[in-house]
């Protein structure tokens, strides 16, 4: 069997999530797991939220287990990686969900080094190296049988210029090359990594802006006129990690709604 073969069924399949805890990557985590996908989830805190989202999934008959992690801090992703497989077997998804905003939202002449580095350790730099974690344990492990792939959640700002949030936009345009670099390196390995865009999403993450998106959404921000939802990245996320698309790789699906069509 190939790997172009992905409805067989090959048993458990494991998929990570960082950031899972709640958001966007709780909607992804419940979609991977009516996929079938057993769910690691990989967040800076327990707590409540996590706790909902571990126990849906449970509930929904998938195997799901916590595992406190900051994406940003290089060092223990080896650890992490390792209590997942321990726990759950062996990863067939990566999900690189977890990311942040600014601070505060202000004028680019007064973007300051501080934030500027916080935004790249997270949403750049963690997720790179966790990446090429993965990415050489799937290398060292051949399994041919195994639809196995690498989803990197970047933002509409990878090609939307907001000037009160640069550092965030430049965090997220880098995304799209180390999808492509990856999906470069894996491909003779038949992995996919893709890039999922959203445009606005109902999450914690947008709660501060909510009055302002609703009010430009309703004005024609986007041709959809709604805001998006964890489950709308959740599904994409379960069809690429189910190897709907096996002969594709490198690719943006975005998630907005028709947000990133020029319009004239
Ligand atoms: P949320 O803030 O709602 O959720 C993000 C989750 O990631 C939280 O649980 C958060 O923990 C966790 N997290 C933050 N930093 C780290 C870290 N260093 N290590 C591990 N986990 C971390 O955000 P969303 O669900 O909205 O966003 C998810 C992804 O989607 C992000 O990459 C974001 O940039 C992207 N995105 C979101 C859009 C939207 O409209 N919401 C639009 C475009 C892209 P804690 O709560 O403690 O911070």
């Amino acid at each position: 069997m190939t790997n172009q073969e992905t409805t067989k069924d090959v048993g458990v399949r494991v998929a990570l999530v960082t950031g899972g805890r709640r958001g966007i990557g709780r909607g992804i985590a419940y979609s991977l797991a009516a996929s079938g996908f057993d769910i690691a989830i990989a967040d800076l805190a327990f707590d409540d939220d996590a706790k909902e989202t571990i126990d849906t999934v449970r509930a929904r008959g998938r195997r799901a287990e916590f595992f406190a992690c900051d994406v940003a801090n290089i060092d223990r992703h080896a650890a992490v990686l390792d209590s997942v497989t321990t726990a759950l077997g062996p990863l067939d998804c990566l999900v690189n969900n977890a990311g942040i905003s600014v601070e505060r939202r202000g004028d680019l002449l007064e973007t300051t080094a501080e934030s500027f580095d916080r935004l790249m350790r997270v949403n750049l730099r963690g997720p790179f190296f966790l990446t090429q974690r993965v990415a050489a344990a799937f290398v060292a492990d051949p399994r041919p049988e195994r639809y196995r792939s690498i989803i990197n959640i970047s933002s509409a700002n990878a090609f939307a210029a907001s000037i009160n949030r640069g550092e965030y936009c430049l965090s997220k345009i880098a995304v799209t090359m180390a999808t492509w670099l990856f999906a470069t390196r894996l491909g003779e390995a038949g992995i996919g990594v893709f890039e999922i865009r959203p445009g606005i999403i109902r999450t914690g993450m947008t709660a501060v802006a909510e009055a302002d998106y609703d009010r430009r959404i309703r004005e024609g921000l986007t041709p959809m006129p709604r805001w998006g939802t964890p489950e709308d990245i959740g599904r994409a996320a379960a069809a690429l990690a189910s190897g709907a698309f096996a002969f594709s790789t490198g690719d943006v699906i975005h998630i907005d709604g028709g947000l990133h069509i020029q319009r004239l």
